[in-house]
């Protein structure tokens, strides 16, 4: 897959429209996906952090979000035209799960804000499949698994803060059936209003 380089960090320079239609097609192909948030502030930290850097460029798509990534990708002679945002990847994914039928898990924030969160994202896409969802401050991780697991979610937004969220992305991704997980912040925050 097609990336630019900057300090070692590994970026996407596709669109929402490119990364929307690829997923697609993975999750047709039963391919697992990972989607990251890059910005300056992860690029200088990944500088002395292996493991960040290696969190990220172990990513499928690291998305560029943050302004400074698209300065430094027009004064490179890059490809990158717009920044691609965790929460507008967020909301092009929910209306492609919505339009495709596939089942959604939300995994984060506090009990109050992810169940905010969803059912205003069920009034903006009513024919939404919500799998599932869990707050991010729940113990039993086993339990948690499971019911993922049992949900049959084909998409998974995590929401616990970066790093953590990518963290458990990874340590968890191979005992899931899930196609795409994106790490998205504090974005469950913004759907909940
Ligand atoms: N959070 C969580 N579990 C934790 C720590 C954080 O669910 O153990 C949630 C928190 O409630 C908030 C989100 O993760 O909804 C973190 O958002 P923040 O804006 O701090 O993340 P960032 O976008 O800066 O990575």
């Amino acid at each position: 897959m097609n990336k630019e380089t900057y300090m070692g960090v590994d970026v996407s320079p596709l669109s929402y429209e490119e990364i929307t239609k690829e997923l697609n097609q993975r999750i047709q192909d039963n391919q697992q996906s990972t989607i990251i948030a890059v910005n300056p502030e992860k690029i200088i930290a990944s500088q002395n952090d292996e493991t960040l850097r290696d969190l990220i460029n172990g990513s499928t798509y690291q998305i560029p979000d943050g302004v400074g990534v698209l300065l430094a990708s027009r004064l490179k002679g890059g490809e990158i035209r717009s920044r691609v945002t965790g929460v507008d990847m967020m909301d092009r994914l929910l209306q492609m799960a919505a339009e495709e039928g596939y089942r959604v898990f939300f995994y984060g924030a506090k009990e109050e804000v992810v169940s905010k969160a969803i059912s205003n994202i069920q009034e903006t896409y009513p024919s939404i499949q919500v799998a599932g969802y869990e707050n991010g401050y729940v113990q039993d991780q086993e339990a948690l698994i499971q019911k993922i697991n049992d949900a049959k979610a084909d998409i998974m937004f995590v929401a616990l803060g970066s790093p953590k969220q990518e963290q458990w992305i990874r340590a968890n991704k191979e005992r899931l059936p899930v196609k795409v997980f994106q790490g998205v912040g504090g974005s469950f925050d913004v759907y909940a209003g």
